[in-house]
């Protein structure tokens, strides 16, 4: 029980000691019950097409129906199993960024990695009628784990797909801005309510639950981001685009791409 405090009293000496003790146990306190909260979010999101899972399994198995019937049951099932794996990929990435476990960072260029990203998605894009704009300025070295950068440009860019309108537009650039590199990922979709601002990028938070659920999401790809970006020792901003939609800029330290040895 880290809530008990011990009193402070007597000399300086004991009373730095006994603030120093209070402090240590009180931010020991709030990191467990930030765990707890995690455990019990995460068990809720399982839950949940672990549900759908088997209350579509009993119902084949209990009623008579149509060959058609059952196998678009059989194929719901199989989409809420794609959505528990997505689910359990994204909180083991959590797991991987809150553990001290370091992965070797590397010099660089940041642009041919936005390029593989954009190229990926594209498909998705096509189908709602989406158009993606590019920018790739040349010396965008960042310091980073590439298969990290790739994730913070796919879930940025895989969002503003996905929360976009019919035929919108999507923006995607990287360029140079002093000794910085700026990733900006903008989009026309219906954008993100001023009071949400400051939460998206909390674990488990989304702006319209049912809507994001229906997209598949867990409201955990923009924490991913986050850490991730926390670890190329970069930071990440949201603001409303004028005339509607959402930009996200990331702002790296630019790094110089090491001179071959030779
Ligand atoms: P999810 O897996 O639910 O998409 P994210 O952490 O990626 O989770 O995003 C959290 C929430 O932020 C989403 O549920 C959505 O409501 C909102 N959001 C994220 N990106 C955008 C965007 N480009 N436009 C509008 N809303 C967005």
């Amino acid at each position: 029980d880290y809530s008990q405090q011990s009193p402070v009293r007597g000399h300086d000496e004991v009373e730095r000691l006994s603030r120093a003790f209070n402090e240590l146990a009180a931010r020991l306190e709030s990191s467990e019950a930030r765990r707890r909260q995690f455990v019990s979010d995460a068990s809720h999101e399982l839950k949940t097409p672990l549900a759908s899972i088997k209350l579509l399994s009993d119902s084949i198995l209990q009623n008579e129906m149509d060959p058609e019937t059952q196998r678009e049951f059989i194929g719901d099932i199989g989409r809420e199993a794609d959505r528990l794996g997505r689910l359990t990929q994204k909180l083991l990435t959590l797991t991987k960024l809150d553990s001290s476990v370091e992965e070797e960072r590397e010099i660089l260029d940041a642009a041919p990695v936005v390029r593989k990203v954009v190229r990926m998605l594209l498909p998705l894009a096509r189908l709602r009628g989406i158009g993606i704009d590019t920018t790739f300025e040349p010396d965008c070295s960042v310091m980073t784990v590439e298969d990290d950068l790739y994730q913070i440009v796919f879930n940025l860019t895989e969002n503003a797909i996905k929360y976009n309108r019919q035929d919108g537009w999507v923006g995607v650039s990287i360029r140079r801005a002093g000794d910085q590199v700026e990733l900006r990922v903008e989009d026309s979709g219906a954008g993100i309510p001023p009071e949400s601002m400051e939460h998206i990028f909390e674990r488990f938070y989304r702006v319209d639950k049912a809507r994001s659920r229906a997209a598949g999401g867990a409201g955990l790809g923009l924490s991913i981001v986050h850490d991730m970006v926390e670890r190329s020792y970069g930071t990440i901003t949201v603001q409303a685009r004028p005339g509607g939609g959402t930009i996200f800029t990331v702002r790296f330290p630019h790094f110089d791409l090491e001179e071959d040895e030779t």
